[in-house]
């Protein structure tokens, strides 16, 4: 036998490890429950999670086969399931976090002491960590460099999966449930993560919307980017089905302006690469600034600041819809994510570690490398960063990107009767107004003009520029 250990690749199709592991020994395929992956897990993952390996269960029972889903320390069970199936070799696909690293460092020693072969290959991105760098230096801290390399470098086409005569005939326990893992129901309901949802996406998404992604993917009401993140988190697709379906996209597509379109949506799954890249030379990232000041960054740290941060009640209505609509879905729109996190680390002069975390327990999609680097970007600490003297004016992204107000207004009801020039000019209002106009939604926390000073003064401070 030979054993596919399935990590954050929760699918049958175009997964390079799992026809890997075909050939002349059935294939076991498993998933490992393991308590300190699930110690930094959050609700609304689990529930994906669940949901996904529920999906991928299907997909192996439709072939006579199925997910044998254990519960304890990968360096334990991996090893006992081996054993148990008498599998000569052990496949899984590559992770590159820190903490997964960790693990499989563990899983592999303990295998090899057994005399059990281990195999790991690339698939969840197209290009390894190490094959796109500059001259000097293991990976690129500029985007656009690695941009120009990676969109010129031939892609994979996806992976065939193995036959249903490649798997063993095995079958599983029934899934755990989200309270028998020790999480109660998520406050957020994320869309169904599974490989069937996955496919759908995509075949939706590149027939119509690609086309006009340049233009509109930065207005949150227009719904006009993939919703993508959470599979390609889960691994409920693969990187090559996706771009391919984009390839295929950009053939058909009617215009110039139509196939640019195209190349601005392949533009963003290279920042997932990018950032990937990153996180596999430079694990500590997830709690260190990559890009080192001459002093600390002097944080404020105000604890009814981040709580009201948090509960989107900072009366900026763009960041409080944004911070509703993560509790609600789990997802936010991009632009949000940049002007919530903007408001966080130069407005209230949080370290952006306490909106890390919080996104981390409330997001679908939480992938380490994007996470932290849209974190780090947003506060001045990363790579290829915002520079610390741009502070985004919560006022004039709502004015710029939600001109009708209807982004803000779904999620925050309590201005449903405001018109977008109240909603927007929110700051500006009388309390005698505020009150005639949304009494139960509250008056502005700080003032973004002195808060936006005092973000580049201990920004400059931290830089020795005084
Ligand atoms: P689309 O616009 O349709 O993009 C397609 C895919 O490209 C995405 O699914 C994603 O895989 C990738 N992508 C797009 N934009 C980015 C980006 N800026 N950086 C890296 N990859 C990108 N993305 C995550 O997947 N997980 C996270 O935990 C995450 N945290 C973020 C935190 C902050 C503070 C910021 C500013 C951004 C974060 N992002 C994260 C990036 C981005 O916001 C999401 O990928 C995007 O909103 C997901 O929606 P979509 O699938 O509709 O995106």
């Amino acid at each position: 036998m030979i054993l596919h250990w399935h990590r954050r690749d929760l699918r049958g199709r175009d997964n390079r490890g799992l026809a890997r592991a075909a050939g002349d020994d059935p294939i076991v395929p498993c998933f490992v429950l393991d308590p300190t992956v699930l110690d930094h897990a959050s609700a609304v993952r689990v529930r994906c999670l669940l949901d996904a390996l529920a999906g991928l269960r299907a997909w192996y029972r439709e072939r006579g086969s199925d997910v044998l889903v254990v519960r304890g320390e990968a360096s334990a069970v991996v090893p006992a399931l081996a054993a148990e199936y008498d599998a000569s070799t052990v496949v899984w696909n590559e992770d590159y976090s820190g903490l997964a690293r960790d693990r499989d460092r563990a899983v592999t020693a303990a295998l090899e002491d057994d005399g059990i072969a281990v195999e790991t290959v690339h698939d969840a991105v197209h290009h390894e960590p190490g094959s796109i760098s500059p001259n000097q230096g293991e990976h690129y801290s500029v985007f656009s460099y690695f941009w120009k390399k990676w969109k010129d470098r031939q892609k994979a086409a996806p992976i065939e999966p193995p036959d249903a005569g490649d798997l063993a005939d095995v079958s599983g326990e029934p899934l755990p449930s989200l309270d028998e893992l020790g999480f109660d129901e998520p406050e957020a309901s994320p869309p169904t993560v599974t490989q069937e949802r996955a496919r759908e996406r995509v075949a939706t998404f590149c027939s119509g919307p690609i086309y006009r992604y340049a233009d509109e993917r930065d207005y949150p009401a227009a719904g006009a980017t993939s919703r993508l993140s959470a599979h390609l988190k889960w691994g409920t697709i693969g990187p090559r089905a996706v771009y391919a379906a984009t390839e295929r996209a950009a053939d058909r597509a009617g215009s110039a302006d139509e196939a640019a379109s195209v190349e601005a949506f392949q533009r963003q799954l290279a920042w997932r690469e990018f950032y990937a890249h990153v996180l596999a030379y430079n694990p500590d990232i997830v709690t260190e600034n990559y890009s080192g000041y001459a002093a600390e960054i002097q944080w404020r740290n105000d604890p009814d600041e981040l709580a009201a941060w948090k509960a989107g009640e900072t009366g900026y209505p763009i960041v409080d819809a944004g911070m509703r609509q993560l509790r609600e879905e789990g997802w936010v729109h991009n632009r949000v994510r940049m002007i919530v996190a903007s408001f966080l680390t130069k407005d209230l002069l949080i370290d952006w570690r306490e909106g890390y975390d919080w996104y981390r327990r409330k997001l679908a999609d939480h992938d380490t490398a994007n996470d932290v680097g849209g974190w780090q970007w947003a506060a001045s600490t990363g790579m290829d960063a915002q520079p610390y003297f741009r502070v985004f004016n919560p006022m004039k992204q709502g004015r710029d990107y939600d001109p009708d107000a209807e982004y803000v207004t779904t999620y925050v009801p309590e201005l449903a009767d405001a018109t977008p020039a109240e909603i927007h000019g929110w700051h500006e209002q009388t309390p005698a107004d505020r009150e005639r106009i949304a009494p139960a939604y509250p008056a502005p926390i700080v003032d973004h003009a002195d808060r936006r000073e005092r973000a580049i003064e201990a920004f400059e401070r931290a830089r020795g520029d005084d």
